[in-house]
């Protein structure tokens, strides 16, 4: 019994710790206590699950608990921004090995950015007493629109150097394991859903960095749209402006309301502002001006969410991205965006807050998803061929 479409199941069950019993999984599953039995001793012998002390079952012997074998493999993540990168190795439970941040200029030619981000990646395996040859998946995010299914940027405003540049390639000669690259946005929205609000079907999560965007979560899972581009509010043209944007056209939301945008505007007051967390900061420290173009911009991203909340109905915005510690200047002017905009209906469930995660939103997003990708049908497969080679 080593049929992936048969393990996967299960190993998905005790991952999210949703059934981690024999029992549980035969009651969750429906399927038969030997069939239960076949299939965990298949993990078990496998390496994929280990058994795990004991947990409460329905009167006679505690049932023996099962949870993924941490040691079964490792996920790296280079989250890559636009002035800054964050790295993680993680086990393949989840549990962050080692952890470091960058600072980085993204617009660069994307083998010099891969290379870089390799090194510290490297380094951190080092910090962990880890294996390059234990990796099973790499995640990359980029502030760029994504075609997952190739893991190509397509005409990235932020990066033009990387349009088309094939991201998975550049892994695939480095380590036996599945590349994702994805939007770094969506990471974000997915970690922010799996650790804080599991139970949430439907959630925006709206990042205000350099620029402007969004990742969408329907019933409980990450939509990119046909072409990876869903969510992509940045470049929603508000009404009466016409500030050319870096993507060609003129009045978008990033334009007006971006970080960088932020940045300029207050640099033209006179006022010195080279990056959005400049303006962070500036804002932080109670400057005037900062605050009043933080303000202003809350106003407009607040006023496109209204159209998109009556349009797809999420019971929470989260607010992320270098301005969202801002929590009441940005959060206070969106939610009056909001308000003032969307249908009473769309609003009543709805919760506006700031994310929980912070600055780590992102590499636990690229942690979940290698997860589910590694515990796939298609990733256990992967498992089993390395075992046995190995
Ligand atoms: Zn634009």
């Amino acid at each position: 019994m080593t049929d992936p479409e048969a393990l996967s199941p299960l190993l998905r069950h005790i991952a999210k710790g949703s059934a981690t019993t024999r029992a549980h999984l035969a009651r969750t599953t429906g399927l038969s206590r030997s069939s239960v039995s076949q299939r965990v001793d298949a993990l078990l012998s496998n390496g994929l699950v280990i058994e795990d002390g004991t947990a409460p079952s329905d009167g006679g012997r505690p049932a023996l608990r099962l949870r993924i074998n941490a040691e079964a493999g490792l996920i790296l993540v280079a989250d890559l921004g636009a002035t800054q990168a964050r790295f993680a190795v993680s086990d393949l439970a989840g549990a962050e090995l080692a952890s470091g941040v960058q600072e980085l200029v993204i617009d660069q030619e994307p083998i010099q950015v891969l290379a870089w981000a390799d090194r510290h990646l490297r380094a951190l395996l080092d910090t962990a007493g880890r294996e390059a040859r234990d990796v099973r998946a790499v995640v990359v995010g980029m502030p760029a629109p994504v075609e997952f299914g190739t893991g190509t940027a397509v005409k990235p405003p932020l990066m033009p150097q990387w349009d088309g540049y094939p991201v998975p390639g550049y892994f695939a000669e480095r380590y036996d394991a599945d590349t994702l690259v994805d939007n770094d946005v969506n990471l974000m929205a997915l970690g922010e859903h799996r650790a804080v609000h599991p139970d949430l079907e439907h959630l925006l999560f709206i990042k205000v960095g350099t620029g402007i965007g969004c990742g969408i979560i329907v019933s409980g899972q990450l939509h990119r749209g046909a072409d990876g581009a869903a969510g992509d509010v940045g470049h929603i043209r508000v009404p009466g402006c016409d500030t050319p944007c870096r993507c060609g056209n003129s009045g978008c939301l990033e334009a007006v309301a971006g970080g960088q945008a932020l940045a300029s505007h207050l640099t033209a007051k006179g006022v010195a502002a080279a990056t959005v967390r400049d303006v962070a900061r500036l804002a932080a420290h109670g400057n005037t001006l900062a605050r009043q173009e933080v303000r202003a911009a809350a106003q407009h991203i607040g006023e496109v969410l209204a159209a998109v909340v009556s349009f797809a109905n999420p019971s929470a915005i989260i607010v992320g991205g270098a301005l969202a510690q801002l929590d009441e200047v940005l959060l206070s002017g969106i939610k009056s965006g909001v308000h003032g905009g969307a249908l009473p209906l769309a609003q009543r469930s709805l919760r506006i807050g700031a994310s929980v995660l912070g600055e780590r939103a992102g590499t636990a997003g690229a942690i979940a998803l290698a997860q589910e990708r590694v515990l796939s049908e298609e990733g256990i497969a992967n498992l089993l061929r390395i075992r046995r080679s190995g």
